[in-house]
């Protein structure tokens, strides 16, 4: 029976004896879920997601996007889409006890191509990627199908699952369980969640109608009542606040008594419509393994993060990022295995750092004491006149950059170089020879790539720079400074300049001639200068790993 919003139900897939066959099974259709079933389609591999509920999430929960997560959306085809939904570039003002701003982040460097902060409605999110899932046939999401049990073979995952009442069976080659903090596929997978929940319980009020204009978040570092207000897109607005010990529900959820504390910060906002009122508790966790057999974990199944920083969704859709071209690796290109043992890996010291960073930022917010508070306000309002340290608050730059340490690249140490880290490549607006602009990624395409300053060695020698057997798209750079000397067309690979000098300034960072970028975008190897003018080197094919020795 197929359920309501139910999308290539129907379509052709390898079933007999009422069981039904899939490359990739996806548990959940939270926004991980479903971007990751995206992002697969785009790499057109088998996948099959099932969500227990009848459709998506109609209640507002996350409501905060960032860069990386739009970057990954426009892999997606969907960045455009997301984008008529959200308030793109909101940026945090800090209130003191006394009501006075003392500090502010507004980002305005772009450096993945997007703006570091975006208010979005995950409702919202959730229906354009639902919808997304149309453009692709080895696509297919079942609603009203909930995972009861798994079993790993050798080859594959059985599951048993109950749709519309029904027992069905599903058997996968992978199953990734992106089922939310109370992720059924971690329990039947008998991994702990370790870390703790806080005391801490706030309350969240949505509203619609809003009449005020600003669109940064304000947040109100008063102990006595820390609360937060976030404009959101279409209208909507948010207020959050912390409830003390001996609060509970039914005090925080006592309506007039909400309205008080919301028209004591801004009287215009007291008799807005009501959307959503819930108490929030919030957890600092992360699953013991991310990986076990053929069975994996991502989004809040594999991490949850306290909401001061708003990194949580973000970080669960950089799961979906780092995954999605892994399977398409082993499941369409022909990849090893152990290609995804690098995912906990690469992911997990990411994840554990933004819950880290989101901790700090939560004792900021909540302070104990106006004594406390005054101490802490003043000493960073002081550190701000400094304009290195203001920079680093108002640019976000005290947010963890992701950089690889172990994992699937090549970490080529030769003694003269300092060991590299991969990071995401940045996403400039690229121009290119016939004066069109557009961002690079889209250059880039879905799959590996290889980039480099123009030469006839590079021309000759990138295609064999990446992994055989994978789609490579190349890309020959031409310095901010100069201008294109081959405007023909028809060539196998893209050329493209970056005016404003962030890319070369990567690539000459990293002393490289060319970079081999996976489809995440962060680099699998560095070709050092000089290297493409040396034949044997440019010989040599890129190698997997062995799985004894690749991933500690
Ligand atoms: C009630 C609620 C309120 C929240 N409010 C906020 C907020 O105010 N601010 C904030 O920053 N974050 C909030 N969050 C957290 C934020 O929504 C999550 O970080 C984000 O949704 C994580 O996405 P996900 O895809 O990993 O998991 P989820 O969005 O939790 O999606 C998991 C999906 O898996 C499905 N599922 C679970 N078990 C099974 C099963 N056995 N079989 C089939 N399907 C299954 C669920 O129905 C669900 O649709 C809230 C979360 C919840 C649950």
């Amino acid at each position: 029976m197929e359920g309501l919003d139910d999308i290539g139900a129907s379509r052709a897939c390898p079933s007999d004896a009422g069981v039904l066959r899939t490359d990739v099974l996806i548990v959940g259709a939270g926004p991980v879920g479903l971007l990751l079933a995206n992002l697969l389609g785009t790499h057109g591999v088998d996948t099959t997601v099932i969500e227990r509920h009848q459709t998506t999430v109609a209640e507002p929960r996350a409501v905060t996007l960032d860069d990386e997560s739009l970057r990954t959306l426009q892999a997606a085809g969907l960045a455009e889409a997301v984008i008529r939904d959200l308030v793109l570039g909101y940026g945090v003002q800090y209130f003191s006890w006394r009501g006075k701003p003392f500090a502010s982040i507004q980002p305005t460097r772009q450096e993945f191509g997007y703006p570091k902060r975006s208010a979005f409605r995950q409702p919202l999110l959730e229906r354009t990627l639902r919808e997304g899932l149309r453009r692709f046939p080895s696509v297919r999401i079942l609603f009203g199908h909930e995972l009861e049990s798994l079993r790993q073979g050798e080859e594959g995952v059985h599951c048993g699952v109950r749709a519309h009442g029904e027992a069905r069976r599903i058997e996968a080659r992978w199953a990734v369980g992106c089922d939310g903090g109370r992720s059924t596929v971690r329990e039947l997978c008998g991994i702990a969640l370790q870390g703790d929940t806080y005391a801490e319980r706030w309350l969240i009020v949505d509203l619609a109608g809003r009449t005020s204009s600003l669109r940064h978040t304000q947040t109100y570092c008063d102990p006595v009542r820390p609360a937060i207000r976030l404009p959101g897109p279409q209208g909507t607005l948010r207020y959050e606040f912390m409830l003390h010990a001996g609060e509970d529900d039914a005090f925080a959820l006592h309506e007039p008594r909400f309205r008080e504390w919301m028209a004591r910060r801004h009287p215009e906002d007291r008799n807005l419509p009501l959307v959503r009122k819930a108490v929030y508790v919030f957890h600092a966790r992360v699953a013991q393994r991310w990986k076990q057999g053929r069975v994996l974990l991502a989004g809040d199944a594999a991490h949850l993060t306290p909401p001061f920083a708003g990194q949580g969704l973000n970080s669960g859709l950089r799961d979906a990022a780092n995954l999605a071209w892994k399977l398409a690796g082993v499941a369409q290109w022909d990849m090893p295995d152990a290609l995804l043992d690098s995912y906990e890996p690469e992911r997990r010291p990411h994840a554990q750092a933004l819950i880290r960073m989101a901790l700090r930022i939560g004792r900021f917010m909540q302070p104990k004491s106006r004594m406390g508070a005054a101490a802490m306000q003043t000493l960073l309002e002081a550190a701000c006149l400094v304009p290195p340290v203001r920079d680093y608050v108002l640019q976000l730059r005290f947010k963890p950059k992701a950089r690889l340490q172990s994992g699937w690249f090549d970490a080529s140490e030769d003694g003269a170089r300092a060991r590299l880290c991969p990071e995401l490549l940045p996403q400039p607006m690229v121009d290119r020879p016939d004066r069109s602009a557009c961002r690079l990624d889209d250059l880039l395409g879905n799959g590996f790539a290889v980039i480099g300053w123009d030469s006839p060695a590079f021309r000759a020698h990138a295609l064999a720079l990446a992994p055989a057997g994978v789609p490579v798209q190349v890309v020959a750079l031409c310095r901010a400074q100069d201008d294109f000397l081959d405007f023909r067309t028809g060539h196998a690979f893209a050329q493209a300049r970056d005016g404003s000098g962030a890319l070369d300034m990567f690539l000459d960072a990293l002393q490289a001639d060319a970079l081999v970028l996976r489809p995440d975008r962060f680099w699998r190897r560095v070709v050092p200068a000089g290297e493409l003018q040396r034949s044997e080197a440019v010989a040599q094919p890129l190698s997997f790993p062995h799985p004894d020795q690749a991933f500690p």
